[in-house]
């Protein structure tokens, strides 16, 4: 039995690897469970999986989810809950699908601790990658990518020497906008930014698809993960999200991973690693999806592409005024006070309005976001 505490289990990527124990439950066992607020569905989660320790990062919905409940269950609350359940010493693997960079602290906590990790949580990479990383190294844990593009390299990889890379290709679906020029983008509203055509995920995600913000994180996530210089890691446009990114090497050949566009698919990989599992999914079948294209990003509609780029060349805390600034941003665009191009507009502001600090400690990158949730919001 491999035992697991899902962060976010309430979200997207928290209800589908729930699914996936689901269908596995009688090779994983869930230690710990945790949500923002959302204690309907995570009581319902805890009739079912029966987890030991259960953390409502809201006070008063823990408060309410404890009279609800009359098992021995621990509920915790709060920064120091979702510690306790990253960090319980029966977990094998903590899944990190918490939304944004509050995933940060339970993350490194975990990995300090050797736990091994299903990182969908691309914001702790973002924002302390080189720490992690460190971290995991010295620990021996594992850091096992939930993000599809991000399990595609890792999975191109196997059998590869690491000085035989020549780059990385990140593939990207282009987001809802694909097909609007920018004029047409000044008065998008969230309702049309949320309409993701391949993929079902949470708000915020979405709306960094549509900006291609989310694309920006994600090469920063793959430079720190596979210790590859920011030069060397491209994005191309693949609208079909059938190729889920690709591995260049010195040979100039090219190893893809492809799948149909299914979160479960880099979940099961994770969960599993190093072995893999039989399931009955849907298979790919290219004859029905008949082609598959490729386009250059253009750099002026996906402005936030190249500040992330920006962002990493620059180092040190320059990534997190990128990513802290974007969650502000994008969660103002999301209750309509500001537009959609407004986003990476303000994000620019916020970088250009930045000092760094070269080699941030987790407590300057900590310090730093407090700073900026109060100037910024
Ligand atoms: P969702 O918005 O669907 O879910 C977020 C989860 O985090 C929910 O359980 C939510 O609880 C919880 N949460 C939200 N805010 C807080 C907070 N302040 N403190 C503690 N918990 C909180 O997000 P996704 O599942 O889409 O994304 C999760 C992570 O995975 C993100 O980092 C995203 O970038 C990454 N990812 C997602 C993919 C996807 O397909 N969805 C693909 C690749 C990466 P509640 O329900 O109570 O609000
Ligand atoms: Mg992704």
């Amino acid at each position: 039995m491999k035992k697991i505490s899902i962060l976010g289990s309430t979200g997207s990527i928290g209800t589908q690897t729930l699914e996936v124990v689901k269908e596995n439950i009688n090779e994983f066992e869930i230690v710990g469970l945790t949500c923002n607020s959302n204690i309907e569905l995570i009581l319902n989660q805890i009739k079912e999986f029966n987890p030991k320790i259960v953390c409502v990062m809201n006070e008063e919905k823990a408060k309410e989810l404890k009279e609800l409940i009359s098992s021995n269950i621990e509920i915790v609350t709060n920064v120091d809950g979702l510690v306790k359940v990253a960090t319980d010493r029966e977990n094998d693997i903590v899944v990190t699908a918490v939304v944004g960079s509050i995933g940060l602290v339970p993350t490194y906590e975990a990995i300090k601790l050797g736990i091994d990790i299903a990182l969908a949580n691309k914001e702790t990479l973002v924002t302390a990658g080189e720490i992690i990383m460190k971290e995991a190294k010295k620990s021996g844990s594992k850091i096992l990518p939930v993000d599809s593009e991000h399990s595609a390299i890792f999975q191109s990889l196997l059998g590869n020497k690491h000085k035989e890379i020549d780059k990385l290709i990140l593939t990207a679906s282009g987001g809802a906008f694909l097909n609007k020029t920018i004029e047409e983008l000044k008065n998008v509203k969230p309702k049309d930014a949320l309409k993701h055509p391949n993929w079902e995920m949470g708000r915020k995600i979405t709306i960094d698809s549509a900006t291609m913000m989310n694309k920006g994180l994600e090469v920063i996530e793959a430079k720190w993960l596979f210790d590859i210089d920011v030069e060397n890691i491209d994005v191309v446009i693949h609208p079909q999200s059938i190729i889920h990114s690709m591995v260049q090497y010195v040979d100039s050949s090219v190893i893809a991973q492809m799948g149909l566009p299914d979160m479960k698919l880099p979940i099961v990989f994770a969960l599993n690693y190093p072995f893999r599992k039989i399931n009955e999914y849907k298979r790919l079948d290219l004859t029905k999806i008949q082609s598959l294209t490729f386009y250059k990003p253009d750099l002026d509609k996906y402005k936030p592409l190249s500040l992330a780029y920006r962002a990493i060349k620059i180092g040190g805390t320059m990534p997190v005024v990128l990513n802290t600034a974007n969650e502000i941003y994008v969660n103002k665009f999301l209750n309509d006070e500001i537009g959609f191009l407004d986003i990476a507009n303000l994000v620019e502001d916020a970088m250009n309005n930045h000092n760094v600090i070269e080699n941030p400690s987790l407590e300057d990158i900590l310090m730093l976001e407090k700073i900026l949730r109060k100037k910024l919001s």
